[in-house]
């Protein structure tokens, strides 16, 4: 609302913003020192490819639950990270568990050889000039093969530094390991930039996702993304499906992979073991697909 004359809700607008900023010094305050003191852990969402309904990996999501401020959102705390720096460590903490659970689901024989784990990496961590290479050195460590793993990053998090970013992904992509161009269509890239960044997958953002049933306009956006996905010889992901329709439908225009609630929330790991032993295919056959 507009500040008013009488000063009434000038003095509620400052007050909630300085709530506001409170709580963000108190989140940064409480960032630090959070992985060790074990408030944060990862919860895996399946990936599955649309063709067969197989379970063919999971992204790893970080979730930080702090004593007094409760459950605190990643979307919330990794920008804050990321302006404080913390995000160097919490990213290592990320990747550590990670790796921790691909030798653990290995070990117990519950990853296919087609399974991987997606770990989001953020700007200023790619932004590090030794980052892919030491990434590559710790699944050397552990002796994880290059398809047990992949990556995550956002466009915007790819713009700053272009030709860093590129050198990064580029060792990624020769080492194969895939690395997917994370909420693809919100950020600010070009696409001539994008044209000349080595990665293997899109993740179509879950904006162009939600309204598929509501509006034709959505649904030619969907299929343009996907059909410009595949021209520079990209997999195509999908994410944030919630119906069946939508997902059909991103299976009718040739999306390769899907996310979201529809299959399953993201879930502890022990959760996702269960979930995944519990897992029947229950889209329709394609034949019946109406595009
Ligand atoms: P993202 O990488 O695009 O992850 C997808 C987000 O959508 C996740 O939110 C996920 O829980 C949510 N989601 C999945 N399916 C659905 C659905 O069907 N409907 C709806 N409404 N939402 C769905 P989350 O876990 O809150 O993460 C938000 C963002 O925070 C992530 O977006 C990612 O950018 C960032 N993030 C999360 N974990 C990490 C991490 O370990 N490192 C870094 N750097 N960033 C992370
Ligand atoms: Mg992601
Ligand atoms: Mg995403
Ligand atoms: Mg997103």
């Amino acid at each position: 609302a507009l500040p008013q004359k009488n000063g009434r809700s000038v003095q509620c607008y400052s007050e909630t913003l300085e709530a506001q900023q409170r709580h963000r010094l108190h989140v940064l305050q409480a960032l630090r020192g959070a992985t060790e003191r074990g408030e944060m852990s990862l919860v895996f969402q399946p990936k599955l490819r649309l063709s067969d309904q197989r379970i063919t990996g999971a992204e790893a999501l970080l979730r930080w639950h702090h004593p007094d401020l409760g459950h605190i959102s990643p979307g919330m705390f990794i920008p804050l990270a990321e302006a404080s720096g913390d995000i160097f460590s919490i990213g290592e903490w990320v990747l550590e568990e990670a790796i921790r659970t691909i030798v653990d689901w290995r070990q117990k024989n519950v990853l296919g050889d087609d399974f991987h784990i997606a770990v989001n990496v953020a700007a200023r961590q790619l932004a590090r000039k030794d980052f892919a290479e030491s990434v590559l050195r710790q699944l050397e460590d552990h002796q994880i093969p290059a398809r047990f793993f992949a990556i995550e990053v956002t466009e915007s998090g790819l713009m700053s530094d272009m030709q860093n970013a590129r050198q990064q992904l580029a060792q990624f992509t020769q080492a194969n390991i895939a690395v997917a161009i994370d909420d693809f269509g919100t950020g600010h890239s070009s696409l001539a930039y994008i044209k000349t960044l080595p990665f293997s997958t899109l993740k179509i953002d879950r904006a162009f996702v939600m309204d598929l049933e509501e509006s034709d306009v959505e649904r030619q956006l969907a299929r343009t993304i996907a059909q410009l996905a595949h021209s520079v010889g990209s997999d195509v992901v999908a994410e944030g499906i919630e119906t069946a329709y939508q997902a059909m439908y991103l299976r009718g225009i040739g999306c390769e992979t899907a996310q979201g609630y529809y299959f399953s929330r993201p879930l502890p790991a022990s959760e996702f073991l269960a979930w995944c032993d519990n897992w029947q295919p229950h889209l329709p056959p394609k034949a019946t697909e109406t595009v």
